[in-house]
């Protein structure tokens, strides 16, 4: 039996502290707190890190706060399209969906996929079509929409006209987790709307094994948010788990360093959570803050948006 451990993250599209109410924060918190929940309640009950990894993300794609399911970030074109992986470091066996228009939980389709075994990734209306013959819930785009996305794309085209910038969480975000079994198993799951105004038809990391998501038992768990055309770039999940094997880094300076070196030199925001063999939990990040939580080998919980943390109860 080795100890059990659990990472989430709500995306590094977080404003400064100060734009938001206290009582949004507070609620943003309050789901992260629910994610950690469901997904150590599976731990704590001697089950599959796997398993652990899905109900945390179902909480939060369920959730308007974060950019994936329900409150996922509108394209170009104000459809929503979704992209979700899930892999499991015991088998390496992984699943993956993109630009999906009707699945309420991609991870959970991405979860079926994986187990069904013909394929690892599939795409477009061929997910959706997947999802369906398999019974899962499937949704109109207006169940995913809520009136902040809708307000993040104007902003984002009235910042495309202008030629100013804008901010990180106007641009992006995604949902997370990672975890440890008491076997010795680590999974990694992640799901996410993509950034607001993207183009039509465009795949992030998200889905990609190896970039925005990867476990290997041994090595780690990884599970990304950022710009995902650069986690695609530098394969940052498995680049991790390699640097952590290959180069015996720990994982904080394996994780930190693409994060706060790597990534950070390309002026993007970036962040990530990640779990080890032993344990161990990294949660590094460039943007003004990160939506994350965990609950370390100790049972001892936590979540955050910016610098501070809070100690939760199970
Ligand atoms: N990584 C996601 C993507 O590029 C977005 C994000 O996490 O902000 O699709």
């Amino acid at each position: 039996m080795t100890k059990i451990a659990l990472a989430i993250h709500g995306g590094c599209g977080v404003l400064p502290q100060d734009s938001m109410t206290a009582q949004e924060w507070a609620e943003a918190r309050l789901d992260l707190g629910h994610a950690l929940r469901a997904g150590y309640a599976v731990l704590k009950a001697g089950g599959r890190s796997i398993d652990a990894v899905e109900a945390a993300v179902v909480v939060m794609e369920d959730s308007p706060h974060f950019n994936a399911g329900h409150g996922a970030a509108l394209n170009e074109h104000g459809l929503h399209e979704l992209d979700a992986s899930i892999m499991d470091g015991q088998t390496l066996e992984a699943g993956a969906i993109s630009a999906s228009r009707v699945i309420r939980n991609p991870i959970k389709a991405a979860r079926v996929l994986m187990e069904d075994g013909r394929a690892v990734f599939l795409t477009g209306p061929a997910a959706d079509t997947f999802a369906g013959e398999k019974g899962l819930a499937v949704e109109p785009q207006s169940y995913f929409t809520t009136p902040k996305r809708v307000e993040a794309l104007q902003a984002m085209k009235a910042h495309a006209a202008a030629g100013t910038e804008a901010t990180e969480n106007e641009k992006h975000g995604t949902v997370g987790a990672v975890a440890l079994d008491a076997d010795g198993h680590l999974a990694a799951a992640t799901s996410t709307g993509g950034y607001t105004n993207k183009p039509d038809g465009r795949v992030g990391d998200s889905p990609v094994i190896g970039a925005g998501t990867y476990a290997r038992d041994g090595a780690c768990a990884v599970s990304g948010t950022g710009k995902g055309e650069f986690f695609i770039r530098y394969v940052v999940g498995h680049e991790v788990a390699a640097r952590v094997s290959y180069l015996g880094q720990d994982l904080e300076t394996a994780a930190g360093g693409l994060i706060n070196d790597d990534l950070a030199a390309h002026d993007i925001g970036a962040g990530l959570v990640a779990v080890d063999a032993t344990g161990n939990i990294s949660a590094p990040y460039n943007t003004p803050g990160m939506f994350r939580g965990w609950v370390t080998t100790e049972g001892k919980a936590f979540v955050a948006t910016h610098e501070e943390l809070y100690e939760i109860t199970l």
